[in-house]
């Protein structure tokens, strides 16, 4: 078996070591003794997606995200087939944005891919903490980072899970990020992967089994370390909700 990863824009979109989600990716399919390719596509590169498994697009800052947004433009239709396909998406932070309809920043309307049906609007006030989600998708909490101006609505989407600690899409603390077919877009970085090896199995498996056209069933593999640093941000925030809260209806 073998996975063809695409990295798009990795010069623009990279922010809080959203690489190191293609490294998760990446190991924890060759500890399984899965071959796996990753691409990495620039500015003014041809992106085929007949070929694709995963996508990972990162999260950036607004102007990098105009400059991107140009790009994504003409690759709107494909990626758009893609993703209705069944085909796997990591989308974090503005790259998350980038999947909505739009991203309207303190000088510009950035346009999305409309992919989601979801827009984001900037606020001074930029969201920025660690974060901990309870997502029906996971056994196990998601952690991560977010540190976005931008305030996302999701309408009618299915949100990745409720906030248990932090601020998630709209800066009110209850959910965060959006689940649509085999997509992933989410504020999580950190990278997200590594610290929640749940969330990179269960969009390993989506890719395998679309490719596949099986249920796949992946080893097990000694994540004790990786779980250990979620649970250090778990602990960490579990005895302050009720402090926090209190933050939130002060500053939003
Ligand atoms: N530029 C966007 C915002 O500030 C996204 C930032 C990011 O990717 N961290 O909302």
């Amino acid at each position: 078996m073998k996975l063809n990863i695409a990295h798009l824009y990795p010069d623009l979109l990279n922010l809080y070591g959203d690489r190191g989600n293609i490294q998760c990716f990446k190991k924890r399919l060759e500890w399984r003794g899965i071959d796996v390719n990753v691409t990495q596509y620039l500015q003014g590169d041809l992106i085929d997606f007949s070929g694709i498994d995963i996508v990972l697009l990162g999260g950036g800052s607004d102007r990098e995200q105009e400059i991107v947004c140009k790009e994504l433009l003409k690759i709107k239709d494909s990626f758009k087939k893609y993703v209705e396909d069944g085909g796997v998406v990591l989308a974090v932070c503005g790259g998350y944005q980038l999947l909505g309809n739009y991203y309207m920043t303190k000088t510009s309307k950035i346009e999305g891919l409309g992919i989601l049906d979801i827009y984001t609007e900037w606020k001074p006030k930029r969201l920025i903490r660690n974060i901990v989600l309870n997502s029906d998708l996971f056994e196990t909490p998601v952690v991560g980072f977010e540190n976005h101006g931008g305030r996302t609505y999701i309408g009618k989407h299915k949100p990745l899970g409720k906030v248990f600690f932090g601020l998630g899409n709209t800066g009110k603390g209850d959910y965060e990020g959006v689940v649509y077919k085999n997509v992933i877009a989410t504020y999580l970085h950190g990278p997200l992967l590594p610290k929640n090896p749940q969330v990179c199995d269960y969009l390993l498996t989506k890719a395998l089994e679309r490719k596949y056209k099986t249920d796949i069933s992946l080893k097990p593999l000694d994540d004790s370390k990786e779980m250990a640093a979620n649970s250090y941000i778990v602990d960490r925030y579990s005895d302050k909700k009720n402090i926090f809260k209190e933050f939130i209806k002060r500053h939003t």
